[in-house]
């Protein structure tokens, strides 16, 4: 399995050849207003795993843990296509909706839902969690 991908315009795109080793949804507010929308879901590889061409732009904030989170965009078309975090060393995350395939996401977490938007979703059954779990890939 190939995880393969691209952002709105084309000029950054990434091949992953493993599979993800934490996939899921968050619903903070950093990440509703980075993304627009409701959630980023987000799966994570190790970052020696995931080959990346094109420009990619990064922007960073302390996260509501304190730690900084970077998220990399396109600096053509503004796509959110990544996110490195202190408290995730070695890994980055990957938007789900770059997925040229996105069938190939499975989001195994909710996290973050104490601040989701009242309009946003949760499917029932979830794992989710009101903040940050104590160990995301427990
Ligand atoms: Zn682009
Ligand atoms: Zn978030």
């Amino acid at each position: 399995m190939s995880l393969t991908g691209q952002c709105l315009c084309g000029s950054v795109k990434y091949e992953c050849p493993v599979a993800p080793v934490l996939s899921g949804n968050c619903h903070c507010k950093d990440c509703q207003r980075s993304s627009g929308g409701a959630y980023a879901p987000t799966f994570f590889v190790p970052a020696a795993a995931i080959s990346i061409l094109g420009e990619v732009t990064y922007y960073d904030n302390a996260g509501g843990s304190g730690k900084i989170v970077s998220r990399g965009f396109c600096p053509k078309c503004g796509s959110q296509m990544f996110s490195k975090s202190e408290s995730m060393p070695g890994l980055i995350g990957v938007r789900a909706g770059s997925l040229d395939d996105t069938s190939q996401y499975h989001p195994h977490v909710d996290i973050f839902v104490s601040r989701a938007a009242p309009w946003d979703y949760i499917p029932p059954g979830a794992a989710a969690f009101p903040e940050m779990p104590p160990n995301p890939k427990g």
